[in-house]
């Protein structure tokens, strides 16, 4: 394809293609690089998506590559993107030791999860190791729900679980302050609270058995739980933009239409918000597609948001 591309988007995952979507629409030069790993991929189905409730992440992703085909002007290619440089109308990505140039350039490379060491505990992510209830609670209300507590936010979720999503439901205390009243609101929510660290977790079609560092065994249909994030693509983190501190780990600091920082850099989808859901995501995607066209169009009315 003719270099500069218009945009390149690094990421072709649910933001990264809906941005592809929008400019192939208006008939722009874009070049998608993917490397394969959204963020739910562990993840047998995904839910809380308008349409295509309960399918497989990978079904949905090929539904949208599919829908991609139909514009020539829209290439993707499955290879890391290493380094990018340069400034607005000449960026320079390096693709597989190889430069590739675009005039703009979306982030959309998502967050990666990093989950605390417990045996036994990656094996689950996804299926009874669960991130978030709006995703996947349905699945498992009413059952024996546990939340493996790392800090304030398991306060959070307990009072969410215990009131839309379950009667039992357990608190463990597994590292990090869960805050000064933990043991009079658990009590008043009435969920358990176990003060001791989760040692290992043994899994099952059903759930999973948790085995605290005390000798507690906790059967459960689901371990809810926050993992500590960074950006997917480790390049991201030296170009300098402005980021946010979120709960779990930084994100990227946008403005008005997605840009971020730097002229000409828009971004997208988990790496500007700590949500966790894939539908924000998608409708960011559509925000810095069309941001990234018309910056093309009018370059001044885009302008950098503020470092702080
Ligand atoms: C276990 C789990 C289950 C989830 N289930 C649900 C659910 O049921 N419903 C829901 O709404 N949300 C769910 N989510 C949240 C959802 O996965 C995210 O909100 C969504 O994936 C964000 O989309 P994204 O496009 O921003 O990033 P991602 O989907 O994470 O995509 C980022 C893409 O960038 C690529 N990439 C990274 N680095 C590079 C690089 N250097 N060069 C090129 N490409 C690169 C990656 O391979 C990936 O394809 C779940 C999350 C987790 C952790």
């Amino acid at each position: 394809m003719t270099e500069p591309h218009d945009v390149a988007i690094i990421g072709g995952s649910f933001a990264g293609l809906t941005a592809a979507l929008q400019l192939g629409r208006a008939s722009r030069r874009v070049a998608v690089f993917d490397t394969g790993h959204p963020r739910n991929a562990a993840s047998p189905t995904a839910h809380g998506v308008p349409g295509w409730d309960g399918r497989k992440p990978a079904q949905i992703l090929a539904a949208i590559r599919a829908d991609l085909a139909t514009y020539p002007t829209v290439w993707i290619r499955d290879s890391a993107v290493t380094t990018l440089a340069g400034v607005a109308d000449a960026f320079r990505l390096t693709v597989e030791g190889t430069e590739v140039t675009a005039r703009r350039v979306i982030l959309a490379c998502g967050i990666a999860d990093r989950l605390p060491a417990i045996q036994g505990l990656a094996e689950g992510w996804g299926t009874w190791a669960l991130h978030c209830p709006y995703c996947h609670g349905y699945e498992v209300k009413g059952r024996p729900l546990s939340i493996l507590g790392r800090g304030p936010m398991a306060l959070h979720m307990a009072r969410m679980l215990r009131t839309d999503w379950s009667h039992d439901v357990t608190l463990i205390a597994h590292e990090g302050e869960l805050g000064p009243d933990a043991e009079t609101e658990a009590a008043e929510l009435g969920v358990t609270l176990h003060r001791a660290p989760l040692i290992r977790a043994d899994g099952d079609g059903e759930g999973a058995r948790l085995t605290l560092a005390n000798g507690i065994v906790i059967e459960t249909a689901g371990l809810f739980l926050h993992a500590d994030t960074s950006f997917g693509a480790p390049f991201v983190a030296g170009l300098g933009l402005a980021t946010l501190d979120g709960p779990t780990g930084p994100y990227l600091k946008t403005g008005a239409f997605n840009v971020t920082s730097r002229a000409g850099i828009f971004a997208a989808g988990d790496i500007i918000r700590p949500a966790g859901i894939l539908t924000p995501a998608l409708a960011d995607g559509a925000i810095a597609g069309t941001a990234a066209h018309q910056s093309l169009l009018w370059p001044d009315r885009f302008p950098p948001c503020q470092e702080t």
